[in-house]
């Protein structure tokens, strides 16, 4: 059988580069080509010395509607405005996308729905094997704990990450709400300082650490008095989302149209 042909959008990102790689590692794929912001200085570069793979012979390009033509799947690490972008051609060519982008707003949540309606789509906030896991099991505890427990989500990222919280960490909020059969807007505890008054019944708190090159830890918290459970994950590598990604790209060919998540492609 033919390799998949795997585009990847923002290709020269901290998360671009490793999904170069693990493309190229991953037995029946092939890169079909890799985009950057046109300003970008890496366009027109080679794309293999970028990610290190040997024989590429292509050129960073900087036209995602061509590289979406040209793949059978597009991986997109990027930023909401570009993934909204990218949303909207792949519905036009049809092409089977993964999006891992975080940070998008209700608008921008909106036109991937969208999207969604004329291609087949997996989004995650976090696409390692873990975190889903640990999503799995958060909901599972918020549904057998009353609310004498308080749930607190903490998370730490390096110091270049633009969002706060992280995607994955508002995805284990929502898992805890979801368990325990509440709204979780309503019930979110976000950006605490000062005289804050007393912790609300019912909350789900949210703390953010920034620093260094930290990859990504997340830690649900379920304390109530004179006891606590604490469920964490940490991740090492990126190397475990682009895993994850890949393994999106290929359940995605021959999927229907829809908007999936790695629940869906884990099987969890
Ligand atoms: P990064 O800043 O290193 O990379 C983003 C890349 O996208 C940059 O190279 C940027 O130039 C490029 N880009 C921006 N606009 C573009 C456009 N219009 N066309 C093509 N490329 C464009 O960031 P990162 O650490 O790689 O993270 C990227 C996103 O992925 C973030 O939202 C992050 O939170 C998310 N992320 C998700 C997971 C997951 O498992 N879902 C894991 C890690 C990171």
């Amino acid at each position: 059988m033919a390799d998949v042909r795997i585009g990847v959008v923002g290709c020269s990102g901290r998360m671009g580069v490793n999904l170069l790689r693990t493309v190229a590692a991953t037995p029946g794929c092939a890169i079909a080509g890799g985009t950057e912001r046109p300003e970008h200085a890496a366009v027109g570069s080679d794309l293999g010395t970028l990610a290190g793979v040997d024989g590429l012979a292509l050129p960073v390009g900087d036209d995602a509607a061509a590289l979406l033509a040209a793949s059978d799947a597009v991986l997109d690490f990027t930023v909401p405005e570009a993934t909204v972008q990218h949303a909207r051609l792949a519905a036009e060519t049809g092409t089977p996308l993964v999006i891992g982008t975080t940070g998008a707003d209700a608008a921008q949540d909106a036109a991937i729905r969208e999207a969604a309606q004329a291609t087949a789509i997996v989004r995650a906030a976090n696409m390692s094997v873990g975190v889903n896991l640990l999503l799995q099991l958060t909901r599972q505890v918020a549904a057998l704990l009353d609310e004498d427990f308080d749930i607190e989500i903490v998370e730490m990222h390096h110091r270049y990450k633009v969002d706060a919280p992280s995607g994955t960490a508002l995805a284990l909020g929502q898992a805890a709400a979801a368990g325990r059969g509440v709204g979780h807007d309503a019930a979110a505890l976000r950006g605490r300082d000062g005289i804050t008054g007393e912790r609300p019944r019912g909350g789900i708190g949210y703390a953010v650490l920034r620093g260094g090159n930290v990859v990504g830890d997340h830690s649900v918290v379920f304390a109530a008095d004179n006891e606590r459970i604490e469920l964490t994950h940490k991740a090492a590598d990126r190397a475990i989302f682009a895993r994850g990604a890949v393994r999106a790209a290929l359940w995605l060919q021959g999927q229907p149209p829809g908007l999936y998540g790695m629940k869906d492609v884990l099987g969890f």
